[in-house]
């Protein structure tokens, strides 16, 4: 992997997935021929220059996209109209969404899906109807990738993933009502009848929660490098401001407790750090759910204690605009998307001796 600047230092999501195509990192991410896998090291380097230069919407929306809904649609495309899509995102020309949290139910609990897909149209047609809620990007992709339940109840194999064109007559997208994520595009979306062919159907139906369980592992090891990053960013910041802030004479940088606080900060990013090189391939190469929800619940925590000190420290200039009292409320979002840390922790809990026997049992 070369050192070259991956893309435009300050684009939209749009603009960073052509030049990251044009430069070949994108093809260096996924391979040649895409299979659903990734390198994590590249794109933990992705995000971390995106998070030095972008917007935390811009990172937010790169996220879903490089580590979530590509590489799921590259599992499952398995039609003409998918694979084209798939094409079209693997070059950097498409942006997609991923539209798992239900308008219908509590996003923690994911098997309460109200939003349907009826595949039983003699003509071969299928019919989604329900809403979906605080999707990344809806407001700017072409298309979302949308778990639907083909069946009642909750049963692991009654759930199907849809590929939406933004576009289709019945598909109605509203912008979510919030000042926070510039760039990510968040809305909510509804579905009224919206008629498709069946091609649009991606991978087998029932397979939608095993499919979620395998990319959501990678979405989770990718946005926990990208709290290493932005953490360390904020603490290298609020040390350089203590610097210039004298008490009395001294830098604020030099007492004893402040020096305390930001060391306690930087223990907890190298934790979460060494966490994450331990667990990358496991996660990357084989969907290690266990390892990623302990990597997503320390990567919540710590990026919680990081913002929180360093947002006090920073006293009333954190409080400016785009200053990092604004940052710390948009990264509350690592203890909630993609699982909140409650929901991470519960799936801890029930593999704790695996957890407490480390990577090697
Ligand atoms: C900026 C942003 C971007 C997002 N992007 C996307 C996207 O692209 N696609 C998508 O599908 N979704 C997206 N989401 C939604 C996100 O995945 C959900 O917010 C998340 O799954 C939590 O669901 P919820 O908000 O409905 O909270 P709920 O499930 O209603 O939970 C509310 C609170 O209840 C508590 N709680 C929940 N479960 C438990 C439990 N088991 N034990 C104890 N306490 C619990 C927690 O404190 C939790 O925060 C996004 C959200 C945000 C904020």
């Amino acid at each position: 992997m070369s050192d070259r600047p991956l893309g435009p230092p300050d684009g939209d999501v749009a603009g960073i997935l052509a030049a990251l195509a044009a430069s070949g990192t994108l093809t260096e991410l996924y391979g040649r021929e895409p299979t659903g896998r990734l390198d994590p090291s590249l794109l933990r380097r992705i995000l971390g220059e995106a998070d030095a230069h972008g917007t935390q919407g811009t990172v937010l929306a790169l996220l879903v996209q490089l580590a979530t809904a590509t590489p799921l649609l590259a599992e499952a495309a398995d039609s003409p109209a998918t694979s084209r899509l798939l094409r079209a995102a693997r070059d950097g020309e498409e942006l997609l969404a991923l539209a798992a949290t239900d308008a219908a139910s509590a996003g923690s609990d994911l098997a309460a899906l109200g939003t349907t897909v009826d595949l039983s149209d003699p003509g071969g047609d299928l019919v989604l109807d329900g809403g979906k809620r605080w999707v990344t990007s809806a407001l700017t992709a072409g298309h979302a990738l949308v778990l639907a339940r083909h069946r009642p109840g909750r049963h692991f194999t009654s759930f199907t993933w849809v590929l939406v064109p933004l576009t289709a007559p019945g598909v109605t997208v509203r912008p979510a009502d919030t000042e926070l994520f510039q760039g990510a595009g968040l809305g909510h979306v509804d579905f009224h009848s919206v008629r498709l062919p069946r091609e649009y159907v991606l991978g087998r139906p029932g397979r939608g929660l095993a499919l979620f369980a395998r990319h959501m592992a990678v979405e989770r090891l990718a946005s926990a490098a990208w709290a290493v990053e932005l953490c360390r960013r904020v603490v290298a910041d609020t040390a350089r401001r203590l610097a210039t802030r004298t008490v009395d004479g001294t830098p604020l940088r030099q007492s004893p407790s402040v020096r305390q606080r930001l060391a306690g900060c930087a223990v907890r990013i190298s934790a979460l750090d060494a966490l994450w090189n331990q667990s990358a391939d496991r996660i990357a190469a084989r969907y290690d759910a266990t390892a990623a929800a302990t990597l997503k619940a320390l990567s919540g925590m710590t990026v919680e204690h990081v913002l929180t000190e360093c947002g006090h420290l920073q006293g009333a200039d954190g409080f400016e605009r785009d200053g990092v009292q604004r940052l710390r409320a948009e990264a509350a979002v690592f203890g909630i998307g993609g699982g909140t840390t409650e929901v991470v922790l519960d799936t801890v809990a029930e593999r704790l001796d695996q957890v407490l026997g480390g990577p090697t049992r």
